[in-house]
């Protein structure tokens, strides 16, 4: 079992940007997912954590590895798959995956043949593999990536928005593939989608301006909610009135009309419907509450 804990780790960009504001978080094996809009500080973090840019103060361990100390170790077990991926295009995926392979350290060229056809095998892109990566989908240029970032035998995954502009056939096969990377392993998913750490992650976390406003597993941030959400479909004129008189957490159309979700410890009447609280739910309430606590400062 390994795992990864981040501590009192802050960062303030030259031009005044707090990304990160004092985050402390662990993450055990397994899928992990990290939520959060854009701007939260996502990145920054996905970044930190893999020794792209340094912190102003705070530590990162993997297990015992301090990977601010010791970059170049954590490089070796780590397996980033960045936000695009498509830095090599005019090569094929046979001769990406082989030029990852000599920069890991895999210099016994059997070796590295007999591992590029296992993860081509598994990213499924065999028949593919002589084609220019240039010329693939979006999904397939992500598998591609899964396939790098499996080189070597990472302990720990860090992927970056990566269903951003796949279609849902695609999106699917990649959350197949995530999955079966296996729970050995620590998968950081840092995503704004909420709908991929619904269907994949074991733990998750919020982000929100820099600040980390939820960790726990999906279920305990449902469970907190339970009881206290309520729905109604409104008119489109009478959004601002339910917003000053009622906690709204999120309106979205549905057919053309609003359909608000509320927060509210019993119930509202005036035709609200108790609902059982979803991940949106959880997400939408944390932003919304930090953005007010952010906004009475
Ligand atoms: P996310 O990945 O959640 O979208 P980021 O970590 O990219 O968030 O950004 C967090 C905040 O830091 C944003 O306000 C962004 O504009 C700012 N930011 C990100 N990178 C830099 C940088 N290199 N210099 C200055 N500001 C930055």
């Amino acid at each position: 079992m390994s795992s990864l804990k981040i501590s009192n780790l802050s960062k303030i960009y030259p031009n005044g940007v707090k990304a990160l504001d004092n985050i402390s978080l662990e993450i055990p094996n397994g899928m992990f997912g990290l939520l959060g809009p854009n701007g939260a500080g996502k990145s920054s973090l996905m970044r930190t954590i893999s020794s792209l840019q340094e912190a102003d103060s705070g530590s990162i361990f993997l297990d015992d590895l301090d990977v601010f100390k010791n970059p170049t170790a954590l490089r070796k077990v780590l397996g980033y798959l960045p936000q695009e991926f498509g830095v090599y295009p005019h090569i094929t995926a046979l001769q990406l995956l082989d030029h990852v392979a000599i920069l890991k350290g895999i210099s016994n060229k059997k070796e590295r043949k007999n591992l590029i056809e296992y993860l081509l095998e598994k990213v499924n892109l065999t028949e593919q593999k002589n084609k220019k990566v240039k010329s693939f989908s979006g999904g397939m240029k992500q598998r591609v990536g899964i396939a790098q970032a499996l080189i070597g035998n990472p302990k720990l995954i860090i992927v970056d928005e990566p269903t951003a502009g796949l279609d849902p056939g695609e999106r699917n096969r990649f959350h197949n593939l995530l999955a079966s990377v296996g729970e050995e392993v620590i998968v950081i998913l840092s995503t704004h989608i909420v709908d991929d750490v619904k269907e994949l992650c074991s733990n998750m976390a919020i982000m929100n301006s820099g600040q980390l406003v939820y960790q726990g597993t999906p279920q305990k941030g449902i469970d907190e909610l339970q009881g206290k959400v309520w729905r109604k479909i409104i008119s489109r004129n009478e959004v601002e009135a339910y917003q000053s008189k009622y906690y709204v957490i999120s309106d979205k159309l549905i057919a053309g009309k609003p359909l608000i979700h509320i927060l509210d410890e019993s119930n509202p009447e005036n035709g609200f419907e108790a609902i059982t609280p979803s991940i949106e739910d959880v997400f939408f309430s944390k932003i919304k509450q930090t953005n007010e606590t952010a906004s009475s400062l």
